[in-house]
């Protein structure tokens, strides 16, 4: 997308449905991640192109969660995983830039942050994951130096670091049926194998 086209979406996107007033969508989705995009470009196009789709996302970034793996085991820059948001909206899709913090099944409608009401005949959520770090003390505060992570692209090239100072790391699991639960295990081996064969880590185990 041309950079004139994802300013124009991005204004286009912040004067959407102003603070305190009604608006009305075919389809309303709820995030514009891989999911909400996905989706929304799959609806605008086709037999469907005519479906006026709203996608609803707060946020300026749009990030490539994938190549996080790839960050950790040094072989992607974290700042290649960043698009801005406004460059992956599909051009038939309207952003409204704002996030959702109210439901309202019965009357088929959402309620925003900034106090706009949006109403839908179809509604999509996929807002994704939110990740408690508090829910273990001592997590949040020791991130990108004792603990490393790739659920947070600033803490995944640490995973390269620590492993590059010849120790292998403790890597944790979390429990089946969390956000790819393979996917630190990856990023560990990977790098490890690429150390250990140029002779820095002598255990791969
Ligand atoms: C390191 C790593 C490696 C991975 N590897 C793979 C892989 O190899 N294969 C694979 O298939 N998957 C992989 N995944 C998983 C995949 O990236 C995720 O499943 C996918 O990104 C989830 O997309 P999503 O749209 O559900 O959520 P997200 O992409 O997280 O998007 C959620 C969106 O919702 C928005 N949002 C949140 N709250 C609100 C609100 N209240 N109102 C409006 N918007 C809101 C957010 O701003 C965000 O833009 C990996 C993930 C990670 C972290």
């Amino acid at each position: 997308m041309s950079s004139e086209l994802i300013e124009t979406t991005r204004e286009k996107a912040q004067l959407q449905a102003r603070n305190g007033s009604v608006v009305h969508h075919q389809v309303v989705i709820v995030g514009g991640g891989t999911a909400g995009i996905t989706v929304a470009a799959r609806l605008t196009k086709g037999w469907f192109n005519e479906t006026d789709v709203a996608i609803i996302d707060p946020s300026d970034s749009h990030y490539y969660q994938p190549a996080w793996t790839l960050v950790g085991a040094g072989t992607f820059r974290k700042e290649a995983t960043r698009r801005d948001e406004a460059s992956v909206i599909p051009p038939k899709a309207t952003w409204i830039q704002d996030a959702v913090v109210e439901f309202e099944p019965k009357q088929n409608r959402v309620k925003t942050r900034d106090g706009r009401t949006i109403e839908y005949d179809f509604l999509v959520v996929c807002a994704g994951i939110q990740i408690n770090w508090d829910a273990i003390k001592g997590l949040k505060e020791r991130m990108e130096s004792a603990v490393i992570t790739l659920l947070k692209v600033s803490a995944a090239p640490g995973i390269t670091f620590e492993i590059s100072k010849g120790e292998p790391p403790s890597s944790h699991s979390p429990s089946p049926g969390l956000n790819v639960g393979g996917r630190r295990r990856r990023s560990v081996i990977w790098p490890m194998t690429i150390f250990a064969n140029r002779g820095y880590v002598k255990k791969v185990t």
